[in-house]
């Protein structure tokens, strides 16, 4: 097998990750200039906002686990191949020279042992960055099992280091991927955790001390394939930000697949909106000062209002703390109101120092008016049609538009995967969680 088939076949595994911008479509340029690939580039983000391509590739499809929900698990029988080290570095090298990357996002099967998948890979980005001086950004999936020492060399190979979490509780583990263990999927965490402490720690007396990730480590969860409540999620995900310093969660939303009878089934929908609804619960955690419980409490449903962003039921649940003046609210309430973001709320503790602020300033300062109406005053003036604890107000708030579940690659009225495409390539998202869609 050539090294193109080989990228066929490997970059093809990511193509379909819901949680990294692969284009999806493929596209020959003729008369004019430029192609589209369907496989193999996503997209991410820099700290200072730039958006930088990335190869997006396994170092192998071949597997020694089982996992009930992944394509390349040892029982399945797609085509199999592995890079070598020398064919994976040349490939990203020229990439990198025909300007179609900045970079690299490497993940594998495991393929013979955890070890010696992580040999291969970290040989590769020593090629990488040793032989062909490659200072590119480089995102490396740790092998679950794979030695500390072997994720330490790795740590100082690649920008960002991540191990996936896989599923939401110990008994699914056990249930869909029982040849691995919590137990494993948390020491490399717990590793990697450790070895960036004992890296600053490091810096602080030799200033030229290589840094260890500098990216950091994150993680990520497949949503939907078993039954655990979106509270359990969000509960799951507060510990491991703050148990691992982990720089992001992601959700990777199952997509039917599998004949295990232990998997949903095909009939079930892509749950993208369920996916969506808790990144933003994700988000009202790490920026927006709220608790898991908050945004979820037993006493209701343990699961996420399809219907409405999370901060909107929120306020809905809590109409005694609304509408809020915006010249005297504290920053804290500000945060929690509908419509206003971190960026706006800083903006109005800013400027009501000066003047004291009308609904027309607010909406210059990005506050977005069509939801904060309801739960603020603006000196004195409320703007909204009804009070925030009218019963009609959670229907007017309502994302009804768009609850039509759409097509991961673009047409709404056909959420079947197109043809030739099987659920099984696109189920190669929740399996080694190739990606995510945004790293921050
Ligand atoms: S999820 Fe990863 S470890 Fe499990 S079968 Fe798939 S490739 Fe192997």
């Amino acid at each position: 097998m050539n090294v193109a088939e080989k990228l066929k076949i490997l970059a093809n595994a990511a193509k379909y990750d819901a949680s990294c911008s692969s284009s999806g479509s493929a596209r020959v340029g003729k008369d004019g200039f430029g192609s589209a690939a369907m496989a193999g580039i996503c997209h991410s983000w820099s700290a200072d906002g730039r958006c930088i391509s990335l190869l997006k590739v396994l170092m192998s499809n071949s597997c020694v686990y089982d996992c009930a929900y992944c394509v390349n698990r040892a029982s399945a029988n797609p085509p199999r191949a592995t890079f070598t080290p020398e064919e994976l570095a040349s490939l990203v090298v020229e990439f990198y020279r025909r300007n179609y990357i900045e970079g690299l996002f490497l993940s594998s099967g495991v393929c013979r042992s955890p070890d010696y998948t992580m040999e291969l890979m970290i040989k590769t980005l020593e090629l990488l960055r040793n032989d062909y001086r490659f200072y590119g950004y480089i995102h490396l999936k740790v092998i679950p099992g794979a030695s500390p020492e072997l994720i330490s060399r790795a740590g100082l190979l690649a920008d960002r280091l991540s191990v996936n979490i896989e599923l939401p509780s110990r008994e699914s583990l056990k249930l869909l991927a029982p040849q691995k263990e919590r137990a494993g999927l948390v020491r490399p965490m717990r590793n990697i955790k450790a070895l960036k402490l004992q890296n600053a720690d490091e810096k602080k007396h030799f200033k030229s001390a290589p840094t260890f990730a500098p990216a950091g480590q994150t993680t990520q969860m497949i949503v939907g394939a078993t039954g655990e409540s979106d509270l359990d999620i969000l509960r799951l995900s507060k510990g491991l930000y703050s148990s691992f310093d982990m720089k992001r969660v992601y959700f990777s939303a199952y997509l039917p697949v599998s004949t295990s009878p232990l998997l949903p089934g095909r009939e079930k929908p892509i749950e993208l909106r369920r996916e969506h609804r808790l990144y933003q619960a994700d988000w009202l955690m790490r920026f927006y000062k709220f608790d898991a419980e908050e945004i979820l409490d037993r006493a209701g449903s343990s699961n996420l209002d399809p219907a409405l962003d999370p901060k909107c039921a929120w306020a809905l649940r809590h109409p005694e703390f609304f509408p809020v003046e915006v010249n005297t609210a504290d920053y804290e309430m500000l945060l929690r109101v509908p419509g206003v973001g971190v960026k706006s709320a800083l903006r109005i503790v800013r400027a009501r120092r000066l003047a004291s602020l009308g609904a027309d300033d607010l909406r210059k300062m990005g506050v977005v008016m069509k939801r904060a109406q309801y739960f603020l005053t603006a000196r004195g003036k409320y703007a909204g049609a009804v009070a925030p604890d009218s019963p009609f107000l959670r229907e007017m708030l309502s994302e009804r538009r768009d609850m039509a579940q759409l097509s991961l690659f673009g047409d709404a009225s056909a959420p079947a995967l197109p043809s030739g495409i099987t659920l099984s390539d696109s189920t190669a998202l929740a399996m080694c969680e190739l990606a995510a869609p945004v790293e921050w």
